[in-house]
């Protein structure tokens, strides 16, 4: 079943998806099982990936945050940072369900080496009374893009509003969604518009899609207004403003020719805006983040058919292609770093740009998923190394690097008449079995690649 377009791209907050989105949203999800108990104590425990680079991703501030109540939609990242310190200073913790416990950052125990066997971002959490007893205990799974499961409930993600069952055109592969598209003479956006139209109205479906890209522009404004370097101690330097100035001042008219170097400033500006722990649409995770807003600005400014009377309906058509073809990655892969390495990050949000900027250049269907095939199968085997486990080198310059690989992709489909060689379902299968047989190393713990040759000072 098509995962919703409105779980692939939710509001949240950086640095990431999968390491602060989904942790905060575990923290409050076991928070609000407390209420009304007589609650003494809580134990955090993290493992794998989110204790190896959780330092660096914001994961403990996160857990925290959201056993405080925090929404990843809707927390103001400086109030956030304002309740963290609170806590330190005081050493204790006000649950959402309004009691209230000793806890300090620091009693978040870590276990890096230990992968638990359902997926390797884990978290347990556990609450005791005053005579030790267990009240509630569970172990939750952030399992990429912010969606989380546990051992009891199953997905609990609290952004996700599954589609129903009762979609008009279930696809899980991309040979499904172009039988649908050839049965229904309907282009991917309109699968999926049919889609997303069972469970809202078409004026909520773009309501919503129109908010989500407003997000991301904001985003951007947000981003080329601040300098200085990234938090995180490795003293990456802000770029996005100082290029914002240049570009503007050699390019005041958006001459093609400048192209490339405006989606290098979009894709960069997301991710700086990210690395900060700002504000960002999660597309499909925040590490990638920066990609589609990216491929979208592309398409928005250098694709002539694109009029200011056809600019929302291009964010529609090219948001719902995106998403269909992101629901064929989590459904049949993965879009986790920690579970198939940054080709399930990068390379998604870059395949999912490519289709999305297709559709509307005027691909036919068969142009769409060849376009989301090329993106793909040149990210295979991208791992993840994040220097000192910052989302920050190499995720923000690979954020540009992929997004015009994914406009290279889509103009290559369109040369082409949809017939190819290695079909979208066959590269996606290809990912999932490279990222099972990818060390843990390289697979968003911070221990090989780049994380280990560079030092960090
Ligand atoms: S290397 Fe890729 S997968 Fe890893 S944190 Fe950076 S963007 Fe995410």
């Amino acid at each position: 079943m098509p995962v919703s377009v409105f779980d692939l791209f939710s509001i949240g907050i950086g640095p990431s998806s999968s390491h602060t989105v989904g942790p905060m949203r575990a923290g409050r999800a076991f928070a609000s099982r407390l209420a009304g108990t007589p609650v003494a104590s809580v134990a955090v425990d993290l493992y794998g990936s989110l204790a190896s680079t959780g330092q660096g991703h914001g994961t403990l501030g996160a857990v925290v945050a959201g056993l405080m109540g925090s929404d990843p939609e809707t927390v103001d990242p400086d109030a956030m940072g304002a309740s963290l310190a609170e806590l330190e200073d005081t050493g204790r913790l006000r649950l959402a369900g309004g009691a209230t416990v000793p806890f300090r950052l620091t009693d978040i125990v870590l276990h890096p080496l230990t992968m638990l066997p359902r997926h390797p971002n884990a978290m347990r959490l556990r609450a005791t009374d005053a005579s030790r007893a267990v009240l509630a205990e569970e172990t939750y799974y952030s399992i990429g893009g912010g969606f989380i499961t546990n051992d009891s409930e199953g997905d609990v993600a609290e952004a996700a509003i599954p589609v129903d069952d009762a979609v008009p055109f279930p696809f899980s592969s991309g040979a499904e969604l172009l039988a649908a598209c050839a049965a229904n003479g309907l282009p991917v956006s309109g699968i999926a518009l049919a889609n997303e139209t069972a469970t809202r109205s078409t004026e909520d479906v773009r309501a919503g899609l129109l908010r989500i890209h407003d997000v991301m522009e904001s985003c951007v404004e947000r981003s080329v207004a601040r300098s200085g370097t990234l938090p995180g101690g490795l003293t990456v330097r802000r770029r996005a403003a100082n290029w914002f100035e240049q570009l503007t001042a050699d390019d005041p008219e958006h001459d093609p020719l400048f192209a490339m170097e405006w989606v290098n400033l979009m894709a960069m500006a997301v991710n700086e805006e990210n690395a900060t722990g700002g504000r960002v649409v999660t597309a499909p995770t925040n590490g990638a983040a920066g990609i589609i807003p990216a491929v979208l600005y592309y398409a928005l400014t250098y694709v002539p058919t694109v009029t200011a009377e056809h600019r929302d309906d291009t964010v529609l058509r090219f948001l719902l292609t995106a998403g269909a073809v992101g629901s064929i990655y989590k459904e049949r892969a993965s879009i986790s770093g920690a579970e198939v390495g940054c080709q399930g990050e990068v390379g998604s949000a870059a395949s999912m740009a490519a289709a999305g900027l297709a559709e509307v250049l005027g691909g036919t269907p068969e142009q769409v998923e060849n376009a989301a095939e090329i993106a793909m199968e040149h990210n295979l085997g991208l791992t993840c190394d994040p220097i000192g486990g910052l989302v920050q080198i190499p995720c923000i310059e690979r954020n540009a690097i992929a997004a015009n690989k994914a406009i290279n992709a889509a103009r290559m489909a369109l040369r082409g008449d949809g017939v190819h060689h290695v079909s979208l379902d066959q590269v996606v299968e290809t990912m999932r079995q490279t990222g099972a047989d990818m060390s843990t190393k390289y697979k968003e713990t911070a221990m090989g690649g780049l994380a280990v040759n560079v030092p960090l000072c």
